[in-house]
């Protein structure tokens, strides 16, 4: 398989806060890959680096072949890196102007036949289009942040907990249209989260613990690894036995 993005030792962090601890991890083409890692393991810290909201202080971030750890964020994203925070969206910005947001280098041409295609995708934002980001359900709010990374045409979506905040119901819909998506366009991902229900549709699992990877491996390895098992899974169940937030459902 062919390596999309390679992470080499990468340190970084807040100020005087070092987070990453020389971090090292690849994603191949069309490849879904998963950050599994409790609170504060750095997770978010890695995905800002990569996208360029945290600077690199060591290492090398290299994409498609191109270094691009010194480029400002918006050349990331034109070279095909879409990033979704963990908000996704922009709450005061409608869904078409939040789509639009999306697609800002691409012509007017070009976004208004790929808002076509995400509002196929994703009915329920083709019944809000002048709704406000934030006055959606916590899956819509989902959706839109997907279908907003997704108009930059990226080859690669770097997620920040795509499942936090909804109910098992919802996760569960976000899953199957990550995998319709990983499908139908092809696309890389790198997807950081604590629930454990992303497992199988990851074809790659990364652990991040104190700002080091300590494994990479496909499913039945993690599964194999009793000190994984035993300590890792444990933590996400605790993590994850808070109720979902009432972000969930209802609009
Ligand atoms: P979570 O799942 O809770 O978001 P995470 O694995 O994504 O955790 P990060 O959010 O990357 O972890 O945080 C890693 C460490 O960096 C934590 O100790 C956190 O307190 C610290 N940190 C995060 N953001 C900042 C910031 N802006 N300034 C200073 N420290 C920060």
């Amino acid at each position: 398989m062919e390596t999309l993005l390679d992470l080499e030792a990468l340190e970084s962090g807040y100020g005087l806060i070092q987070v990453l601890w020389g971090s090292s991890l690849s994603v191949c083409r069309n490849q879904s890959v998963l950050l599994l890692g409790i609170n504060g393991a750095g997770k978010t810290t890695l995905l800002k680096t990569i996208a360029g909201l945290v600077p690199t202080w060591k290492g090398k971030i290299v994409f498609d072949g191109v270094d691009l750890t010194r480029l400002k964020p918006n050349l990331r994203i034109a070279h095909g890196i879409g990033y979704m925070s963990e908000l996704g969206m922009v709450p005061n910005l409608t869904v078409e102007e939040n789509l639009k947001l999306g697609g800002y280098f691409r012509t007017d041409k070009e976004n208004r036949k790929r808002a076509g295609e995400m509002f196929d995708y994703f009915p329920d934002l083709k019944a809000y289009p002048k709704r406000m980001g934030g006055a959606l359900s916590g899956g819509q709010r989902k959706m839109l942040g997907v279908a907003k990374t997704l108009m930059s045409m990226p080859k690669l979506v770097v997620m920040d907990e795509p499942s936090s905040g909804l109910s098992p119901k919802f996760v569960k819909k976000v899953i199957e249209v990550l995998k319709f998506l990983h499908e139908r366009e092809n696309l890389s991902m790198l997807i950081a989260e604590q629930n454990v229900s992303f497992l199988d549709f990851a074809q790659k699992i990364y652990i991040l613990d104190k700002g080091q990877v300590t494994f990479g491996g496909d499913v039945e390895e993690l599964k194999g690894n009793d000190t994984i098992r035993e300590t890792y899974f444990g933590i996400s169940q605790t993590v994850r036995s808070q109720p979902p937030s009432p972000v969930g459902e209802t609009p």
